[in-house]
């Protein structure tokens, strides 16, 4: 099987040695599972300093990334035959659970990270998706490029030890995981369920699916109504459809 391709465009290649120590994907990076090419922009800057930045016309605070040497290191990254690629902007589409399970199914993901006040307008013409980790504002793109490649790898098959894990929890199905206990029964005078004591499955898994209704009708009414929002109305109302609680 040949390995999902991720190829980040950046200028600190560096912060990137963070996602070898994170658990999962040193797993699959030694699995060869996926492969992570870093691609330095200041390789691509012009003249002797190598310059990939420059200040903006009409003026303004700060610094901007230059087209062309990002154009150039996008042009210098081989192609695989699905491939995407995804521009880091706090103005871009915010990030979802259902696009790396979307992107799983491809085998590239070219990343491009911006830095100081961002990239030259034209810089988003090479982007098939722009994306945003959420409403704030970071320096730079590499921890969302790592959010990706991090969120993304651990969907692939052979990844994780357990793929059951993936089934029930958070964002899954649009509600939020049930929560979850393990040894010792009593802690610090906060005891574990007695649900979860009894052995009983069919108890648990009914309590469980109440959790997760429950905590996500409480933390996150947001998702509930998308995904009222996405059912058709009718198959609201048919008999087959229920909460199951
Ligand atoms: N002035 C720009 C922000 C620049 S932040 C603007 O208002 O749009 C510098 C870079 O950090 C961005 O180009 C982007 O690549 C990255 N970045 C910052 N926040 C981000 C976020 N929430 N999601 C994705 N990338 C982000």
């Amino acid at each position: 099987m040949s390995s999902f391709n991720f190829d980040v465009i950046t200028l600190f290649p560096k912060a990137f040695e963070l996602i070898n120590n994170l658990g999962v994907i040193t797993r699959a990076l030694d699995k060869n599972l996926i492969d992570v090419n870093l691609h330095d922009l200041r390789e691509y800057g012009e003249g002797s300093y190598r310059q990939v930045d420059d200040k903006p016309y009409g003026g303004g605070a700060g610094m901007v990334l230059k087209p062309e040497p990002i154009y150039k290191a996008h042009e210098s990254v081989k192609k695989k035959p699905k491939s995407k690629t995804l521009l880091m902007t706090p103005q871009g589409k915010v990030l979802k659970q259902k696009d790396f399970e979307r992107w799983s199914t491809l085998d590239q993901i070219i990343i491009i990270c911006g830095q100081y006040e961002g990239f030259d307008e034209r810089v988003r013409y090479l982007a098939d998706e722009e994306i945003s980790t959420g409403d704030y504002v970071l320096s730079g793109g590499e921890l969302p490029a790592m959010s990706i490649i991090n969120g993304l790898t651990r969907l692939l098959p052979g990844t994780l030890g357990d793929p059951g894990s993936l089934i029930d929890e958070s964002h899954n199905s649009s509600f939020l995981e049930y929560p979850q206990f393990t040894r010792p029964q009593v802690f610090r005078d906060m005891k574990v369920p007695d649900v979860l004591l009894n052995g009983n499955h069919k108890e648990i898994d009914l309590w469980r699916k109440k959790q997760m209704f429950q905590r996500t009708f409480k933390r996150r009414k947001d998702l509930i109504n998308s995904q009222l929002h996405d059912l058709q109305i009718d198959e609201v109302y048919s008999e087959n459809w229920h909460w199951d609680i």
